[in-house]
């Protein structure tokens, strides 16, 4: 079984990481989108919130499973038998950050490779945190989420 972790904060998830997921799902047979939980990060919604939206996105394969974990990506992908990390990559500053990630995963888990999937142009500015901070001031987030979301 080739399996891949498409671990992020989802907070919410956005048309953006829905395009990732099914771009990519033809090169596996399971995508395991994993919220991660670290303690330090504070999110605007909360972590059932935030299964529940990727449940109803995703709801129509099972070849894509919801997860949340704790602790390194790679410990989490050994304990799913995963062989790969799936990222998304927007910009010159995703490339900076996703770089050293992957390194970083590389060097603990030589067995786990990263594979990145560029983003559509038309997702490349669709951030989570400009979602959210247009849901804090009442605007739409029309054609920045998946259709089938209500906030
Ligand atoms: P994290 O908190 O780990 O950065 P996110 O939920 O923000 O988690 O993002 C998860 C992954 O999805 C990251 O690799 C990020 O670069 C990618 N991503 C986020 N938004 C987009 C987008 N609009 N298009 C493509 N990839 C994206």
């Amino acid at each position: 079984m080739k399996i891949a972790v498409f671990p992020g904060s989802f907070d919410p998830i956005t048309l953006g990481h829905e395009d990732i997921v099914r771009r990519a799902l033809p090169l596996f047979d399971k995508i395991i989108v994993a919220i991660g939980t670290n303690a330090d990060k504070k999110c605007f919604f909360t972590l059932d919130e935030r299964v529940s939206f990727l449940k109803k996105v995703f709801e129509e394969t099972d070849k894509i499973e919801i997860d949340t974990f704790s602790g390194l990506t790679v410990d989490y992908c050994r304990k799913k038998n995963a062989g790969y990390v799936l990222r998304g990559l927007r910009t010159a500053a995703d490339f900076e950050y996703e770089n050293a990630i992957a390194h970083a995963n590389r060097h603990l888990a030589p067995d786990v490779e990263t594979i990145f999937f560029i983003s559509q142009a038309k997702h490349s500015f669709i951030t989570s945190s400009v979602v959210r901070d247009i849901l804090r001031n009442k605007g739409s987030v029309v054609g920045l989420v998946p259709e089938n979301l209500s906030f």
